[in-house]
């Protein structure tokens, strides 16, 4: 098992879903965790959980995540995990649902990644984890336009931050997992007006036969964090579905 006794990590949506499976599975692996959310009554289930604490932090604000950096200074890991799903193909998708799915899905870990690298690069150590999708440049998944297109982008940012940084001791990598047993899954579920047929054709999707859960899905975020020898790279983990 990882050992991250003595790391600090630094999480976003952390509240529901992966992020806080992940806060759960980074202090258990030893990390002093500050997980972060716009949630503030979700965030408050994990408080009390030995090393987490948690912080309101919205990810669109420049400014909020500069000044959470400053206050909260250097950290050796950062998990990009804020993210946001739109319906639709290219005809569907309107302006508005662009600039948000690339605001919060791509800009946001652009913001973050600034504000944390510096302190990072002073002490030549650093792990960043960005959140993406098998739906990204790995798999044109229908109706996911906005989603697909901008999870494609964090696969090209991760690339670059992990080329330009690699011999400077920051590795840089990114998740790609199929479908995940979260909160916001379930509204998609339940949005579609048959929520067990959606469920049988999400189900239908995963070769492996089930949908993943937050847990595995952190168990590997944790395993990238301690991973020395990689960088770079997108790392599906998906129920076979690109297999
Ligand atoms: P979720 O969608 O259920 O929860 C998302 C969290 O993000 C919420 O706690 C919400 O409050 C927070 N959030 C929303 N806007 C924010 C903002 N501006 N600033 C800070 N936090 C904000 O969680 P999930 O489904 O586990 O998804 C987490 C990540 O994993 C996302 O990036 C998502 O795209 C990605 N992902 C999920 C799945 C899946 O099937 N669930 C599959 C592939 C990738």
């Amino acid at each position: 098992m990882t050992d991250l006794s003595g790391k600090t990590c630094f999480i976003t949506a952390a509240a529901q879903g992966i992020g806080a499976a992940s806060a759960k599975a980074f202090a258990k692996a030893g990390a002093k965790v500050i997980a972060t959310d716009i949630n503030a009554e979700k965030l408050k289930e994990l408080e009390g959980i030995e090393n987490v604490s948690t912080r309101l932090l919205n990810v669109l604000s420049d400014e909020a995540v500069t000044i959470a950096a400053r206050e909260i200074g250097q950290v050796d890991i950062l998990f990009n995990c804020a993210g946001i799903v739109h319906n639709g193909s290219i005809l569907e998708s309107n302006e508005g649902d662009l600039d948000l799915a690339y605001d919060l899905n791509v800009k946001a870990m652009v913001r973050t990644i600034r504000a944390f690298l510096p302190g990072m690069l002073e002490r030549g150590d650093g792990a960043i984890i960005n959140m993406s999708s098998v739906a990204s440049s790995m798999k044109g998944v229908p109706n996911r336009f906005a989603y697909t297109t901008t999870k494609a982008a964090v696969l090209g940012m991760t690339k670059s931050v992990a080329a330009d940084y690699v011999a400077k001791g920051i590795r840089c990598n990114a998740i790609c997992p199929g479908t995940v047993d979260s909160p916001s899954l379930q509204d998609r579920l339940k949005a579609t007006g048959d929520y067990e047929k959606a469920r049988t054709d999400f189900i239908a999707r995963q070769p492996i036969g089930r949908i993943g859960t937050p847990e595995e899905i952190a168990d590997l975020a944790v395993y990238l964090a301690g991973a020395t020898y990689t960088t770079g790279q997108a790392y599906a983990i998906d129920g076979g579905w690109t297999c």
